[in-house]
């Protein structure tokens, strides 16, 4: 379902050959508009950006955004992870964009677009960390083009301090299967927290279903691995209800996941799963090693 640039071959107004005087093809009407349209949102991440630029954003202190992290649990955590009084997702976002503003960021894995959607209905241009590890599928770098070109976001491309050359130069090659740990600090967890110390909270999109560890994610939380507050918005969704929203709202998501990925990280940790089996069964398969380290 990613969205694609197509080229149709029309003139430079989008409506045919520029001498003919034919009128505009239903096609090439089309093709116009989605140009107008990503021409508008290039416009207003521009505007955003000239507009933060000029702010200096006072990040509030470690402990001043702990207490923030306690009451926002106390406020929307209901009587626990799980109980029918939690907030819903919307409720979450409206209290994380009323708290922290533009220091709220998305983070992305580009396995589907529904947090980036929910966040940027109520934080217009929100930023959304993708991790650019150097080693996505191709698949998952068409539904982050897919994303920046369909929602009113603006992606940052969260990258190591190495190339996967200069990573193969400096530590050998292939350090994924000799140092599955080393490779995500260094692709993964180290560029994604200097990225996250410029922000007072991060949205991601963790849910209880996804594993064992996760079953008991809070709404909100204190983050002492990356020191900011975590919102965790749809933490108590289903995949029944991820699909279903992402089908009533026609939201890109990563084609992968049609094709035997429910969990979609780098290529060479990544493989398909078979029914029944443990959705991220397929993530670090045989290696003793669940979680990249960015949400210990
Ligand atoms: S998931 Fe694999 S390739 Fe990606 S950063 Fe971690 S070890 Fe490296």
């Amino acid at each position: 379902m990613t969205a694609v640039s197509v080229s149709l071959g029309v003139g430079p107004n989008g409506g045919g050959p520029a001498s003919s005087g034919a009128p505009a093809s239903p096609l090439a009407a089309s093709a116009a508009e989605a140009r107008e349209r990503s021409a508008a949102r290039e416009r207003a991440r521009a505007e955003r950006r000239a507009r933060l630029a000029g702010v200096r954003r006072r990040r509030r202190s470690d402990t001043e955004l702990w207490e923030v992290a306690r009451r926002g649990q106390a406020e929307l955590g209901g009587s626990g992870p799980g109980s029918a009084d939690e907030a819903t997702a919307e409720e979450v976002i409206a209290w994380a964009v009323r708290e922290f503003g533009d220091g709220l960021a998305v983070a992305s894995s580009m396995t589907d677009s529904v947090l980036s959607y929910l966040v940027s209905r109520q934080l217009p241009w929100v930023d959304v960390l993708f991790g650019d590890t150097g080693y996505h599928f191709a698949e998952t770098l068409g539904t982050r083009a897919a994303v920046e070109h369909e929602l009113d976001v603006t992606v940052v491309d969260v990258r190591p301090r190495l190339t996967v050359t200069q990573q193969d130069a400096v530590h050998g090659p292939d350090l994924f299967e000799r140092d599955a740990e080393a490779c995500c600090r260094m692709r993964k967890v180290e560029p994604m927290r200097e990225t996250l110390a410029g922000y007072e909270a991060w949205a991601t999109g963790l849910r209880r279903g996804d594993s064992a560890t996760r079953r008991n994610a809070p709404l909100v939380t204190w983050d002492s691995a990356n020191n900011l507050v975590k919102v965790n918005p749809i933490a108590a969704w289903s995949d029944d209800d991820l699909v279903s929203f992402a089908l009533r709202h026609r939201l890109v998501v990563n084609p992968l996941l049609n094709d035997g990925y429910p969990s979609i990280g780098c290529a060479p940790c990544t493989r398909r799963v078979a029914p029944g089996e443990d959705p991220r069964a397929g993530r670090w398969a045989g290696l003793d090693k669940v979680e990249c380290g960015l949400h210990a």
